[in-house]
């Protein structure tokens, strides 16, 4: 690539997660949670409009969807819906999150996701597409398509384990203190 090519794209980035309000709700929510490993939030959007939030927690008494002892960000953005009773089917989810020992962000320049646990949920419940976040903005794919992205991820990435290629999957120079520092609006509990 050219130097201004990747100059180009360096602003791209920091267009994207400075600046997309979609992606600084996934962050506001993932500062919420805590994950030791990795941190994530989710928001559940359908015409436009957030219906559901959620990070990885533990999960709560009357939640719809039970999916063991703490829930990944994505089924507790849809239990968020269903408790107050907001139709998901036909929704698209973007789930983001960040390194909280490495401080690293979860982006990479290819589309990336990693989770089979919450594929059943989100199928059940009508979740139209997934979206993750890549180096220049949000990627989306069907739901159909998503076991086979899971599947490419854990069959072609190196790595001992799922963490160790999360980290190296997704190695890039973006850091949770560098959104922190630009983005003042940052505050973890507002609108959760
Ligand atoms: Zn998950």
């Amino acid at each position: 690539m050219s130097k201004g090519g990747a100059r180009h794209r360096a602003r791209g980035t920091e267009q994207f997660i400075l600046h997309d309000l979609y992606y600084l709700d996934c962050i506001r929510a993932a500062l919420v949670s805590k994950g030791s490993l990795q941190n994530y939030g989710s928001i559940l959007v359908k015409n436009d409009r957030i219906i559901g939030r959620g990070y990885n927690r533990l999960i709560q008494f009357r939640d719809k969807i039970r999916q063991g002892y703490a829930n990944h960000a994505e089924i507790n953005a849809i239990n968020d819906a269903l408790r107050q009773k907001r139709d998901t089917r036909g929704s698209t989810l973007y789930v983001a999150g960040f390194f909280p020992t490495e401080r690293m962000l979860c982006l990479r320049s290819e589309p990336n996701y990693t989770c089979t646990r919450c594929i059943p949920g989100m199928e059940e419940y009508g979740v139209k597409l997934l979206a993750v976040p890549t180096l220049s903005g949000w990627e989306t794919f069907p739901m159909d398509e998503v076991e086979g992205v899971v599947r490419n991820f854990r069959d072609h990435t190196p790595g001992k384990n799922t963490h160790e290629k999360r980290l190296s999957a997704w190695h890039n120079p973006y850091t949770i203190d560098f959104l922190l520092e630009r983005v003042h609006s940052i505050d973890p509990f507002h609108s959760l």
